[in-house]
């Protein structure tokens, strides 16, 4: 079998969806690999590199897709009108596709009027046997990381405290809004600075977390919040007096902040909008911004997508798009470590295949096609 790895060609994607390391591997199973030329560029991976761990490097989509039984991409394949290639009519009947596909509903049906079994990567439940190939968590730790690290670079001051002769600089206060996978990773990276780091969150576990991590809780809790994790571990959709609540504990805090990390989710809606634009105007000039939430709709009610922003009383806003694509080699090397295991993990060994049982909770949770239907419970075609 034949296991294609496409360039990526959305806006501001720099990973690529298999490396090197992955590809030796995918040969050992038994399948031939073909790249695409120039898929790793932009992660640092020359085609040599592919064509050195056996791979056969394809010169162009078409190419590489011919004949292919299992895709790996990192975004969603483009289609008829959506660029220069349109990928998925070049994807073969029956193919097996893994990526973070985003669908909506309408690309289900695509993708299985096509017949392409097409799994969502985003959509695997949170399960501990789930983890290792869990691209939410590799690239959400990763975007954390540089997080902080690009609020460093734009920050004309310094994290930790600096005691020279010349006299002392003060630490940076740090503060992290949402202490799931990124924030936490935020959090110890700001704290490895020296910075003199809070943080906050509505779930009751991430408490002890961003404690254990050696940072300040900072936060309201009532009743609701007590309630406020899913059986699938997300934070859940809380009323407009909670959030109210909130926002009155964090305005102060917000004020006496040099750094601020965004990174609360609600999984299937916009990102909560946690900084008011009157708590941007209570902070110092100079102070820094970084919202990672910005590509699902934004934490800061100033942040401009995809921009560095400074607002008239000097606060720099990051809005990037794509946190985990600005740290591209590692954040390749860690999505296509998770797409292998998947495949790993469901690999027939004697017919040298994926075999994806149905009735497996990861299976269930990914896949959204097969044969030609629609299959995934949330996207499926209500019936009459
Ligand atoms: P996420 O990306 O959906 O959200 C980021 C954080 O924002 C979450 O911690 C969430 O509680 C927080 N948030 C939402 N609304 C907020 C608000 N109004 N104010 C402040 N914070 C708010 O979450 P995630 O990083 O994907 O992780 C969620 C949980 O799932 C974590 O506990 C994580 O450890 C767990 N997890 C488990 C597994 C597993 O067992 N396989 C894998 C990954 C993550």
């Amino acid at each position: 079998m034949r296991l294609a790895v496409l360039k990526e060609r959305r806006p501001a994607e720099t990973r690529v969806a298999a490396t090197p390391e992955t590809v030796k591997k995918f040969i050992a199973l038994g399948l031939t690999v073909a790249v695409e030329a120039g898929a790793g560029v932009s992660a640092g991976i020359p085609d040599a590199e592919y064509a050195a761990a056996g791979a056969e490097v394809a010169p162009d989509a078409a190419a590489a897709l011919a004949g292919a039984g299992i895709v790996l991409k990192i975004r969603a394949p483009l289609g008829a009108g959506e660029g220069a290639v349109d990928e998925l009519a070049l994807i073969p009947r029956g193919a097996l596709l893994l990526g973070q596909l985003q669908a909506t509903p309408e690309m289900a049906e695509g993708y299985a009027r096509l017949g392409i079994d097409a799994g969502a990567m985003e959509l695997l439940p949170r399960i501990t046997r789930a983890q290792s190939m869990d691209i939410l968590s590799s690239q959400a730790n990763l975007a954390g990381y540089r997080a902080v690290i690009e609020a460093a670079g734009a920050f004309t001051r310094g994290f930790p405290m600096l005691m020279t002769a010349a006299g002392t600089i003060p630490a940076a206060n740090v503060f992290v809004m949402g202490a799931g996978v990124a924030g936490l990773q935020a959090i110890a990276t700001a704290r490895r600075l020296g910075g003199r780091v809070s943080a906050t969150d509505v779930r009751p576990a991430a408490k002890e977390e961003i404690k254990s991590l050696g940072a300040s809780f900072v936060g309201y809790e009532d009743e609701e919040s007590r309630a406020a994790q899913t059986a699938g571990g997300y934070a859940k959709q809380l009323s407009a007096e909670f959030y109210a609540k909130q926002a009155e504990v964090i305005a102060t805090h917000i004020a006496k902040q040099d750094i601020v990390v965004t990174t609360a989710l609600v999984q299937g809606r916009k990102a909560p909008t946690l900084v008011t634009e009157a708590m941007v105007a209570s902070m110092k000039p100079g102070s820094v911004i970084v919202d990672i939430a910005a590509d699902a709709g934004g934490n800061v009610a100033l942040t401009k997508p995809g921009e560095a922003a400074t607002t008239p009383n000097g606060v720099t806003i990051l809005g990037y798009h794509n946190w985990p694509g600005r740290i591209g080699a590692a954040s390749s090397a860690l999505f296509a470590r998770n797409l292998l295991t998947f495949l790993t993990t469901f690999w027939d060994k004697e017919a040298k295949a994926p075999k994806l049982p149905a009735e497996d909770d990861i299976v269930k949770g990914v896949l959204l096609t097969r044969g030609g239907a629609v299959i995934h419970p949330s996207f499926a075609p209500a019936k009459a």
